[in-house]
């Protein structure tokens, strides 16, 4: 278990007020991401920590010496223009910057007395910044590990039963695209492809008819492993950096087709928006939670995804959402609209399986690699987290409070994820938004 420390104590306030009671990121959180200042001629992607509604700069904190040792270090590897060398360093001097990011915006420290003088040149508001993919990102893998959502998928194709035989032996995955996953706040366009347009036998090339999201939890590798050389399960947890949410954007019609009888193509490699912040390790041990129990009658999983400890602790305790903005809410000034509400214990497998799965025919993860976990549906219809579930496949309405109706995402709609932590006795945290506009692809 990640032990809890000061950085976690709700009664710490920060001298930076809007973090105090924020809703995403107070001083408890302090997630990890590459910025640039918008409208400062030169000014260039580094490393910075979100705290409140500003952004906490990494190299001029550097630069002004505020570190030392290990969170020295890592500060130091946070300056580039990505985070990969920093996620190569592992866990260790991650845990030793945020307890010195902690204490240097913390109320009240020694060390706070040393940066708030400087807080001009340390803090910019995150509205002035653009936010950058935290890294670069050589692989994505995209996990098929909501097992309400495969089982509603296998209902959809008249699959019975709905579950394929693997599906509780293995933490089914496919590699996806990693060239387009862009940062929140990217317009992703309306892919063309081919697709049988309802009512039709043969395949037509034009524009996805059926543009779905999907709300996935991500998960960002941070040091790999050698080529030939798995990780076990229990040490599963080691190689990962920390966490975002993923919207794994889906065409429909053109998956239908297209995935007989290998996986998705371009159905999913036109875009996918994750959220820009990494949520670490350190900032979701509060939300730690047990693998839920099998129902009765489930396979145990085969021995090289088996801990003991994985299974008490290795699974997450979040609540994450979908909600949508449509063109005619946003002219009515009407805020977006929750469609759906999940949780990530709803998934079949941990992320120590996935990353113990993944390689253990010997595949060699990198750091600044991700992992989607599959779309977290939960059991109930109001849980599920893609637009094909909540339709039935488009065969039911949503209903908007603006009045338009819904079957599949159209033009002009922001999708966004949220994800937040919340327990009794600690701090609430969030991963800040995950949006972005589908817009017509006019090509
Ligand atoms: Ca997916």
């Amino acid at each position: 278990m990640l032990q809890l420390d000061e950085t976690h104590h709700t009664h710490r306030k920060s001298w930076v007020t809007s973090a105090n009671g924020h809703a995403d990121f107070p001083i408890q959180n302090l997630p990890l991401g590459i910025f640039s200042v918008a409208n400062a001629k030169g000014d260039t992607p580094r490393g910075g920590v979100a705290i409140g509604d500003e952004v906490f700069d990494l190299k001029a904190a550097c630069d002004a010496q505020l570190f030392s040792g290990d969170a020295e270090k890592a500060a130091r590897a946070a300056c580039a223009s990505t985070l990969n060398d920093l996620m190569a360093l592992g866990a260790g001097p991650r845990a030793a910057l945020r307890k010195q990011v902690s204490a240097l915006l913390a109320e009240g420290t020694t060390e706070s007395g040393r940066a708030q003088p400087l807080a001009a040149k340390l803090l910019h508001k995150i509205a002035d910044c653009k936010l950058h993919l935290p890294a670069k990102i050589g692989a994505f893998t995209d996990f098929f590990a909501g097992i309400t959502h495969a089982e509603n998928g296998g209902k959809r194709r008249g699959s019975n039963p709905p579950l394929s035989p693997n599906y509780k032996y293995v933490p089914v995955a496919y590699h996806s695209r990693a060239s387009t996953v862009r940062p929140a706040g990217t317009p992703v366009r309306r892919p063309n492809g081919q697709r049988v347009v309802d009512g039709e036998k043969l395949p037509t090339f034009g524009p996805c008819l059926k543009m779905d999201f999907e709300l996935e939890f991500g998960i960002w590798i941070g040091h790999g492993n050698t080529w030939g050389d798995p990780i076990p399960t229990s040490k599963g947890r080691e190689h990962i950096y920390g966490y975002c949410m993923l919207n794994d954007w889906s065409a429909r019609d053109i998956q239908r087709w297209e995935s007989q009888p290998l996986g998705p193509f371009l159905s999913k490699n036109f875009g996918t928006t994750i959220s820009p912040w990494i949520i670490t390790p350190e900032a979701l041990a509060p939300f730690q939670a047990a693998q839920p129990p099998r129902p009765e009658g489930d396979p145990k999983p085969l021995p090289y995804l088996w801990d003991d400890a994985d299974q008490r602790e290795g699974q997450f305790d979040l609540e994450i959402e979908v909600l949508i903005h449509t063109e005619g809410m946003r002219s009515k000034g009407m805020p977006p609209q929750r469609i759906a509400v999940s949780n990530t214990k709803h998934l079949y497998w941990t992320v120590a399986q996935m990353v113990a799965h993944h390689t253990c025919g010997g595949c060699s993860l990198e750091s600044g690699d991700i992992f989607g976990s599959g779309t977290i549906s939960g059991p109930t219809p109001e849980n599920y987290g893609s637009i094909a579930e909540l339709t039935f496949d488009g065969t039911r309405d949503i209903t908007l409070s603006s009045g338009e109706t819904r079957r599949w995402v159209q033009d002009g709609d922001d999708i966004y994820l949220r994800a937040h932590g919340k327990r009794e006795g600690y701090a609430a945290i969030g991963f800040g938004d995950c949006f972005a506009r589908m817009v017509a692809g006019g090509r």
